[in-house]
């Protein structure tokens, strides 16, 4: 039988690349990488919908470097999407000759993403990778080159497609003919592409250059101001203020109301020891946005 080895974010460019090979009678095995900024939730569920094995590949501290420097640039926010994909394809391609695959594959389309999906890409990106016409791109073959896959006849070009674009309809309506109910819709999986976080992410790397995954995470939650190279992030709902507790590192500093409702407040110290300025921004904050305030005020530090 022959095994292809799919790329694969449980999205539906995904999902039916998955179909599209299956009905060649082509076993899939789906691969997902999760890294600081995406994770493999979609995935799990979408392989599970369709009865495959999932394999999770994490490469956050890879895709961290080339979240701070990619030699292919961002695009519209904070998002390296081209060296994130050859830094996909790259590990992919370690399973190939380990595993027998004789195929490579992705959901890519044409022109669905104008940084990343276009026809200069997906060949600089082969090139790169040493992959050569070896990435099959089942749902946009036909306006690509051949592949060595069309040309060993492991797979019938004629039956796949010619996708092209930021419309769904195409994918909707193939969708409808491989009878596929649930999709999930196209946004949101990776937070690099929404702006406001692109943004955070953007201030934190001016000031601390050499931030961490854990520092990535903390931009997620609640309300952020900078007080020098010092973080403060206040929470907005009690689900935050919990998961601002839990994101309490060894240098940081959190300030919770004692005999008053308000919000928890975090100082990250980023491996230094946090100034009494600092502290103090964070208490008036921490005022800011609490609302019954009693005649004496308790703050705890902790
Ligand atoms: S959107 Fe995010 S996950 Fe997708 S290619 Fe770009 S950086 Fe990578």
């Amino acid at each position: 039988m022959i095994k292809a080895l799919l790329l694969f974010s449980g999205g539906l460019d995904s999902i039916l690349a998955a179909k599209v090979l299956e009905r060649q009678k082509i076993k899939v095995f789906p691969i997902c990488f999760e890294s600081y900024f995406f994770g493999c939730n979609l995935a799990k569920k979408s392989a599970k919908n369709l009865g495959l094995r999932l394999k999770i590949i994490d490469f956050s501290k890879e895709h961290l470097k080339i979240v701070k420097s990619p030699k292919y640039g961002y695009g519209k926010t904070f998002n390296p999407c081209i060296d994130c994909h050859l830094l996909m394809i790259k590990g992919a391609k370690k399973f190939l000759g380990k595993q027998k695959f004789d195929i490579l594959a992705t959901g890519e389309v044409l022109g669905e993403r104008p940084f990343s999906q276009r026809k200069e890409i997906f060949k600089l990106i082969e090139k790169r990778a040493n992959l050569e016409n070896k990435i099959l791109r089942p749902l946009s073959i036909k306006l690509l080159p051949e592949t060595i896959y069309e040309k060993k006849n492991l797979i019938d070009r004629k039956k796949l497609f010619s996708i092209r674009g930021k419309s769904r309809k195409p994918q909707i309506n193939l969708a409808k003919k491989f009878k596929i109910k649930e999709f999930p819709t196209p946004a949101g999986g990776c937070i690099l592409t929404d702006r406001q976080y692109s943004e955070r992410l953007k201030t934190l790397f001016k000031r601390i250059p050499d931030f961490n995954g854990s520092d990535t995470k903390i931009l997620r939650k609640g309300r952020v101001f900078w007080k020098k190279n010092f973080l403060i992030v206040v929470g907005r709902n009690e689900k935050e203020n919990k998961e601002l507790k839990k994101s309490q590192d060894k240098d940081d500093l959190i300030l919770e109301p004692e005999n008053f409702p308000g919000p928890t407040v975090l100082i990250r110290g980023f491996r230094k020891k946090i100034k009494e300025d600092t502290i103090m921004k964070a208490n008036e904050l921490l005022l800011n946005y609490s609302k019954k305030l009693p005649e004496k005020i308790i703050i705890e530090i902790k």
